[in-house]
């Protein structure tokens, strides 16, 4: 993949992990305010234990959405970036767009769907699966 094109993706990922931590420091105000009538000064907690209360504050959703981003900037770095997880194929530019954290190519996505309908539960990751799924059409042959 270009470079060019490369940076893009990472200025959409960074502006997608904007955009999820962006009502953290509110939710975490709440929390040193609650805080402080124990006692405890937060501020001077280590930004571990911060990374941990953020991990807290984050719903389930956001949370897999989060890594998936990181792991996504991470992959981006390494080079391995829009190469499918599961069989090694080029992801479309054009599914990356949509899901820039994707690791799977739409055939494999298909796949997992297949297999997880049949065995995990549907319900808890509907939303998140929904978010995934939306390219599908684009990339159909
Ligand atoms: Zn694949």
């Amino acid at each position: 993949m270009r470079k060019d094109v490369l940076k893009k993706f990472r200025e959409t990922l960074l502006g997608m992990k904007g955009q999820l931590l962006e009502d953290i420091p509110d939710r975490l105000k709440h929390e040193v305010e609650s805080s402080k009538d124990e006692g405890r000064d937060t501020y001077d907690l280590a930004s571990d234990e911060r990374d941990r209360e953020i991990n807290m504050i984050l719903n389930d959703r956001e949370r897999t959405k989060l890594m998936a981003i990181e792991d996504a900037l991470l992959r981006l770095g390494e080079g391995s970036y829009g190469i499918c997880d599961e069989c090694g194929e080029d992801i479309g530019v054009g599914r990356l767009k949509v899901m820039p954290f994707t690791r799977l190519c739409v055939r494999c996505q298909e796949e997992l769907e297949k297999e997880s309908r049949m065995t995990k539960n549907f319900d808890d990751d509907r939303t998140f699966r929904r978010l995934t799924t939306t390219d599908t059409e684009e990339e159909s042959y």
